[in-house]
């Protein structure tokens, strides 16, 4: 049975991830950080295994490496999904904000990488999905800082797939557009339709959506994909 850590487990795109992963019979563990409730309500549903850490915080991620090695004895894929979200201009955002932003969407991603491959590397097979944005492609104003985050992980994942790919390990990224989640959530009814214009599928995408391409890229069935970044943006790009 194939094992899969999917971190920002707990809601949105990440929680969508765990459900198709656990209807395909895989072992799940769920990482979160702060919605327990969620949490909990989607161990009950699905019967994955939960993990709370701040992938953040480096004694944090080390603990999650010790309770996949415990509970599943390692993992045969990683899915770095948590992820936050910066609105404001660039000059006036909080360095603190800014710092946590980074440190979670860009240090907690690379960082997690560091952690656990070297056990795929020992068993030459494995993979990794790591999840950027459109943003990180086009760059989006007003989110700078989450833009160059997501454009730093679409980089680490071509690179890192050039250097792993020789001992078995796959590397990739999903790009989503705009998707109907929580993070989402600050828009305007007017924001939104304003951004749905500038979509060709002309709608928003669903959190499954974006999650099957997680799973399609962490499946056999894309076993000759490597260093990909694949959008699943209704053509936004
Ligand atoms: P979401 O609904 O806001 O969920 C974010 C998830 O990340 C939650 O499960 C949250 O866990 C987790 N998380 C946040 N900080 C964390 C931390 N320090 N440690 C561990 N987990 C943490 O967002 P989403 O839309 O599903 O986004 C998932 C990923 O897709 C993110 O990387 C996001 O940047 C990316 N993405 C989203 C969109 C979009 O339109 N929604 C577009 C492009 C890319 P807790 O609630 O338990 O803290």
């Amino acid at each position: 049975m194939k094992r899969v850590l999917v971190t920002g487990g707990s809601r949105g795109i990440g929680a969508a991830a765990v459900r198709l992963f656990a209807a395909d019979g895989w072992q799940v563990i769920a990482n979160y950080c702060g919605s327990e409730e969620q949490a909990r309500a989607l161990a009950a549903e699905t019967s994955c295994l939960l993990c709370r850490a701040d992938v953040s915080d480096s004694d944090s991620r080390s603990a999650l490496l010790a309770f996949a090695d415990e509970a599943l004895g390692g993992i045969d894929v990683l899915v770095n999904n948590a992820g936050v979200a910066l609105f404001g201009l660039f000059d006036a955002l909080p360095e603190n904000a800014v710092q946590k932003l980074y440190s979670v969407n860009l240090t907690g991603t690379v960082e997690l990488c560091r952690l656990f491959l070297p056990q795929m590397l020992r068993r030459k097979s494995g993979c990794i999905v790591n999840v950027s944005s459109v943003w990180g492609t086009t760059g989006a104003s007003c989110e700078v800082d989450y833009s160059a985050s997501k454009a730093a992980v679409a980089g680490l994942t071509r690179a890192l797939a050039r250097e792993v790919g020789p001992s078995g390990v796959r590397v990739n990224c999903v790009a989503p557009g705009v998707i109907d989640t929580d993070m989402n959530g600050r828009l305007t009814y007017e924001e939104m339709l304003a951004l749905t214009d500038e979509i060709p599928l002309m709608r928003l995408g669903t959190a499954e959506e974006a999650a099957k391409a997680i799973f399609f890229l962490a499946s056999e069935d894309s076993a000759y994909i490597t260093g990909q970044v694949l959008g699943v943006d209704g053509g936004f790009r």
